[in-house]
């Protein structure tokens, strides 16, 4: 698939405030820094469509992103931003936890993990979590010029082992990169094919 447009449409805090549920739907998440924006500016090649920002936490909102006309791109909050307060942590997870379950129109979330690291309990929660409520996720490995051929399949290795431990069928796996734009036709690939429409 290629993007051809893109734009922003709104953003809200609760799952009732989103747009009509009249087009397919594709969200991304993942701990803050983990370079979400940065991915989804280069899936649309744009750069500044997410807002990018050293300051971790900052994009709190449900964000919505017309593609093509056809299909919604979210950019959701980035979980596990120690430096918020706990109360307001909780008040947002509650928000975007509404959301992942209750919107009809999600066909995938994209879980992003940064392949420098291992797999981090946060991490693995949100995904048993995830498999739990039967939410339909991919996993994206960002940052992937970071790490040397090797080192990214032997990083992501280790996550399947520690994912089969739990899960009988791995969720579908993308690496990525924003510097060099890796990962963008295949990830494109996957949401042309998963939607039906
Ligand atoms: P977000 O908080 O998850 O939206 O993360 P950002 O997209 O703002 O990225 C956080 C930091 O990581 C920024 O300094 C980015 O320049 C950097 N970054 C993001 N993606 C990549 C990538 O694919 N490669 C490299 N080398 N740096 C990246």
């Amino acid at each position: 698939m290629e993007i051809k447009t893109a734009r922003f449409l709104m953003s809200n805090s609760s799952v009732q405030k989103c747009p009509d549920p009249n087009m397919p739907e594709f969200a991304f998440i993942g701990r803050s820094n983990v370079g979400k924006s940065s991915l989804i500016n280069m899936l649309t090649n744009h750069k500044k469509l997410a807002k990018t920002s050293g300051r971790p936490g900052k994009t709190q909102l449900i964000n919505h992103f017309v593609i093509n006309d056809n299909w919604y791109l979210v950019d959701l909050p980035g979980y596990g931003y120690a430096k918020v307060s706990k109360n307001q942590r909780n008040k947002f997870q509650a928000y975007i936890s509404d959301y992942i379950i209750n919107r009809e129109n999600l066909y995938c979330l994209f879980v992003l993990v940064d392949c420098r690291h291992e797999p981090q309990k946060i991490d693995m929660e949100f995904i048993e979590w995830l498999g739990e409520k039967q939410i339909p996720f991919a996993l994206i490995f960002t940052k992937s010029d970071k790490l040397g051929k090797n080192q990214l399949h032997s990083n992501v290795a280790a996550y399947k082992k520690q994912l089969r431990k739990t899960w009988e069928e791995l969720p579908p796996i993308f690496m990525s990169s924003a510097e060099t734009g890796f990962g963008k036709e295949e990830i494109l690939n996957f949401i042309a094919e998963t939607d039906p429409s």
